[in-house]
């Protein structure tokens, strides 16, 4: 059971809870199976009782993972993860109706299992009285539902999100007092996103002077975070836990005042915004995998602190997208999931986010998710809303979760207020290559991945080098590399990212050194790079691209002390990335992930995510099914599916020789395919 037990401070630890449901979820799986088998049940039995140990036991395990993954329309409770349902002031503000909010919260109850409520004291000037709150609180609580407090520090949402302004008097006296009465009702308060200020009234432009608004923001709300929230809430209610919840848009934090390096020591927990809704159609054009990279980046920022993630409904044009938010944060290992918000909960669910590969037997199937719920007393209840899609798309991924451990990747390291190379470690994650974001830097892995933003660390040129002399590798990207010119990197190498820019193709895997044997690989559509020049004879190019006759490097590598310095070319357009063939993709893998025990050998748009237990889940986010292939450590011979109970055997590949040197280690490849929209998730053996 991977439930954390620390991170509700008042909570029972839910263990022994959860051993229990194992338990029963098991049962009720069980009985629901047979039942729809009951004529065959009989037959089953005495075949059974007739056959050998061994047969005896490999049924049973078959028919584990078959309940296992069976379809289950009953609602229970999640082993591995709490679900909260957030309720905004306006919504908060109408519970002082019971039948209004029994009538809405039944329809929410009936298809999601729900274990927490956020009651939001104040949005938008909106202040709820303290007899209605009290009236909501009671009621959820005589549910058996555990309830929080929440604040919105805004002055107008839909006014291009309007914040408070934190330099002028009667704004931080509201500040205090919002954070002083909430904290007076409840023992646990979270904000929503909008503790960050965008104000530039003459009040603020006086009082930044001469910092830059990135500074004067974060000094400012560093200060409002501690004297306006925390010491007025604890001065109040010293019980109270203070969680401050983080949006999506972690690159540019730093320029609003949100301020990762302070503010996870003056609050007692953090949360984070999970949600990445289409990477196209919307203004933010954020990468699905970063759903699961910010938790992960958060948790990195807090240890044990990163209290769950949050997802809305918003802005999806399939189903499926709105369910790979809720796994991805889960996959990242959330302790709770936040549903954002009631009023969505109610929103009628939409014909028309049926997609085509829907009744395909992908992962999140439309049609078994409208399939009727049983409830605790027996009667069936019709999906309706856009809670059955939360509570569907949770109830599949949760018979797994905690078959996972801790989740780990290639180390990267973004230092604290940079940016630079905006989200690019998302597109990497797309592409299969695992990320695990840190805020210090990770002296200890043998494989580092700097973007541009590594480049607001004064000493990073000194680190570097630090690394290649202990032996260990550093992949820097072409944006880091032009921002480092002049700053020392021609210490280790001289190499210029140009202005100069190729619009290719075709890309040159060369399998010998003089050049006579490789591949010619053709992405779909030209990308724009930037040219980097090297020294002849002083560094490599180890994957090029072919444009008229002439080459520039794709992934160049240069030799200093005990080890290599790479530097892989970024194109102009990152979602370029994407068109990169899956040749050069693995060639990319083989550098930057020679330190996991697997990888994916695929085109781009799968990604990986990988556990210290020798667990990992490949999940393709591509609307038609591909064929994957698995490489994993020559000591994996077998790969179990755990969903399907499927065992896949593996051919041993022979270490690629060149020079007379054995270039990559022995390997065992699996040869499989992943649906569209869908996840498959392994165990080694
Ligand atoms: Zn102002």
């Amino acid at each position: 059971m991977s439930k954390h037990c620390s991170v509700e401070k008042n909570s029972e630890c839910h263990f022994e809870r959860a051993e229990g449901e194992s338990r029963n979820l098991f049962l009720s799986r069980f009985l629901h199976f047979a039942t729809l088998r009951v004529a065959s049940v009989e037959m089953t039995v005495r075949l059974f009782n007739k056959a050998s140990k061994h047969i005896r036991r490999s049924v049973w395990v078959a028919l584990s993972y078959a309940i296992l993954s069976f379809p289950c329309h009953s609602i229970y409770s999640y082993q591995n993860f709490d679900v909260a349902v957030y309720c905004r002031a306006q919504e908060v503000q109408q519970m002082d109706d019971p039948n209004w909010l029994k009538d809405r919260w039944d329809i929410i109850a009936q298809q999601v299992k729900v274990d927490k409520v956020y009651l939001e004291t104040h949005r938008d000037t909106v202040l709820v009285d303290e007899k209605t709150i009290t009236k909501a609180r009671n009621f959820f609580e005589s549910r058996g539902i555990k309830v929080a407090g929440g604040i919105t520090y805004t002055v107008r949402e839909s006014n291009r999100f309007e914040t408070f302004c934190y330099t002028r008097p009667e704004h931080r006296q509201k500040a205090r007092e919002i954070a002083e009465y909430t904290a007076r009702l409840f023992d646990e308060v979270i904000l929503d996103d909008f503790f960050f200020t965008n104000c530039k009234c003459e009040s603020c432009i006086k009082a930044k002077g001469n910092k830059s608004w990135t500074r004067f923001r974060l000094d400012l709300m560093e200060e409002a975070a501690r004297d306006l929230v925390v010491k007025p809430a604890k001065a109040v209610n010293p019980k109270v836990t203070m969680v401050i919840k983080y949006p999506n848009w972690y690159e540019h934090f730093q320029g609003l005042g949100y301020n990762l390096e302070a503010e996870p020591k003056i609050f007692d927990r953090i949360y984070t915004g999970t949600e990445t809704r289409d990477p196209v159609y919307t203004d933010q054009h954020l990468q699905q995998y970063q759903s699961y990279l910010i938790f992960r980046f958060l948790e990195n920022i807090k240890p044990g602190g990163n209290g769950g993630g949050w997802v809305d409904t918003g802005a999806i044009w399939y189903m499926d997208r709105y369910a790979e938010q809720l796994w991805l944060t889960l996959f990242a290992k959330a302790p709770e999931i936040t549903l954002f918000d009631f009023s969505r909960m109610l929103q009628p669910i939409r014909q028309e986010l049926r997609a085509d590969w829907h009744g395909t037997q992908t992962s999140f199937d439309f049609d078994q998710m409208m399939q009727p719920i049983k409830q605790q007393d027996g009667t069936l209840v019709t999906p309706t809303t856009m809670a059955r899609p939360a509570g569907y798309a949770l109830e599949l991924i949760d018979v797994f979760l905690g078959k996972l451990g801790k989740p780990i990747g290639v180390k990267s390291y973004k230092p604290y207020h940079s940016t630079g190379e905006d989200f690019l470690h998302n597109y990497l994650g797309m592409c299969g290559i695992p990320i695990d974001l840190v805020p210090e830097f990770p002296t200890d892995a043998n494989m580092v991945f700097l973007a541009e933003s590594a480049k607001f660390d004064d000493n990073i040129v000194d680190k570097i080098k630090g690394q290649l002399m202990n032996g260990k590798t550093v992949v820097i990207t072409s944006g880091l590399l032009r921002t480092l010119q002049g700053r020392g990197i021609e210490d280790i190498v001289e190499l210029r990212c140009t202005d100069r820019k190729d619009i290719t193709n075709k890309f040159w895997q060369r399998r010998a050194f003089w050049g006579r044997l490789g591949n010619v690989h053709e992405s779909s559509s030209k990308i724009v790079i930037p040219q980097i020049k090297y020294l002849t004879n002083d560094s490599w190019e180890e994957i090029s691209c072919l444009t008229n006759g002439i080459g520039y490097p794709i992934l160049h590598s240069a030799d200093y002390a005990n080890s290599k310095l790479y530097v892989l070319t970024i194109p102009d357009n990152f979602g370029d990335l994407y068109n990169l063939p899956a040749e050069v993709l693995t060639q990319i893998k083989e550098v930057l992930m020679r330190d996991l025990y697997v990888r994916v050998d695929s085109t781009s748009q799968v990604a990986l995510f990988v556990y210290d237990n020798d667990t990992f889940i490949v999940e393709s986010f591509l609307p038609d099914s591909v064929d994957i292939r698995i490489v994993t450590d020559r000591r994996i011979s077998k790969l179990r599916d755990v969903l399907s109970g499927e065992a896949i055997s593996g051919q041993e590949l022979p270490g690629r020789r060149m020079w007379g040197q054995a270039a990559s280690a022995d390997k065992v490849v699996f040869n499989t395919q992943v649906k569209p929209h869908s996840y498959r998730v392994f165990q080694c053996e």
